[in-house]
């Protein structure tokens, strides 16, 4: 088999890099007879750090033909790592594995306190059962999720819940992800030291900086909250359109700050048709987060956060490669040059 070779400018440093792929694995060094296949701006693939594939709508069952159908338009438009926060089921044994989909990383089904999550979707638990459940989902994959507040009528967890939950993962050596659309779910969240709020809609920005401290990263969401704005102001007057208009419309500002401030942003769509990570970046860049830190949100700082390293000798052989630098010409994220995945292009 042919070895492939990538050249060109490496993200994030700005150093020219020359890469071999030696079945999985890049290496500086150069093999006989190599194919280069690409030359230009190149990136160690795109992350999606907050997807659900697998189901058709909220509430569905897992369907592996709809798993397979979203992750493969992830790849296309160059994700080569996601992280789902939930799952809609057990994933497959393909999942995260065959040569046509990225590398995974997941938490199991949602975990919901009674009445706060999507009918059908996710385990249901009292609070106080939740710090077990959380421990033993991040034993087996490395990562829980819970749902710290839902409507304006559920209770939000408290502190003392998600704290509890927070020791008990963390004992374990897993992470814990945390969905929060509102500011008493969120603050506790930050307070109680989770690894990541997800939306984050509503958050005090005073929290900003407890969020750096207590080292939780923010995958805002931008894009679907804005479609969710959109869509809130076509409805009549109600609590929750004033709740959902009042968080959507102060999120762009709410991002820029948390970037300015040091908290770790990280890029994820929540959204159909799937491989929407493109337009996450432009709408974080649109917001004001500059756009070398809006593409590491979903890049180099989220396959870091996830723990897989960048392009350098040793590493898994993913890369996505563009003809312009993205950072200048976003618009380039819709036009890879060439996607690598496990060493093998795409
Ligand atoms: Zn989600």
């Amino acid at each position: 088999m042919t070895v492939l070779r990538i050249r060109g400018v490496g993200l994030p440093d700005g150093e020219t890099i020359d890469l071999y792929a030696d079945g999985d694995r890049w290496t500086t060094e150069p093999a006989p007879g190599a194919e280069l296949v690409a030359d230009g701006w190149i990136l160690p693939g795109l992350v999606d750090v907050h997807t659900h594939p697998g189901a058709a709508k909220p509430g569905d069952p897992l369907d592996e033909k709809v798993l397979r159908d979203d992750l493969r338009l992830q790849v296309a438009t160059g994700v080569t790592l996601i992280r789902s926060p939930g799952l809609a089921g057990e994933p497959p044994e393909w999942f995260g594995r065959d040569p046509d989909v990225p590398r995974a990383v997941h938490a199991g089904p949602w975990l919901a306190r009674h009445g706060a999550f999507f009918d059908g979707w996710g385990r249901r638990a009292e609070p106080a059962e939740l710090p077990e459940l959380a421990a033993a989902q991040a034993g087996r994959t490395g990562w829980a999720k819970i749902i710290a507040d839902w409507t304006l009528e559920s209770e939000p967890l408290s502190f003392a819940t998600l704290r509890a939950v927070v020791e008990r993962v963390h004992a374990v050596g897993g992470r814990l992800a945390v969905h929060s659309q509102h500011l008493a779910g969120g603050t506790a969240a930050v307070d109680a030291g989770v690894d990541s709020v997800e939306h984050g809609m509503g958050l005090d920005p005073a929290a900003l900086d407890r969020m750096v401290a207590n080292r939780v990263a923010f995958t805002p969401t931008l894009s679907v909250l804005q479609t969710g704005l959109a869509r809130a102001l076509a409805r009549p007057e109600s609590p929750t359109r004033t709740w959902y208009v009042g968080g959507a419309s102060a999120h762009p500002a709410l991002v820029a700050a948390a970037a300015e401030a040091g908290v770790t942003v990280l890029a994820g769509t929540d959204s159909r048709p799937h491989g929407g990570i493109a337009t996450e970046v432009r709408a974080l860049a649109a917001a004001g987060v500059p756009a070398h830190t809006a593409l590491g949100a979903a890049s180099w700082v989220a396959r870091d956060f996830l723990g897989l390293p960048g392009l350098v000798d040793g590493a898994p052989a993913d890369a996505v490669v563009y003809a312009r630098d993205p950072r200048t010409h976003l618009e380039e994220l819709d036009h890879p040059q060439a996607v690598i995945l496990r060493g093998v292009l795409i």
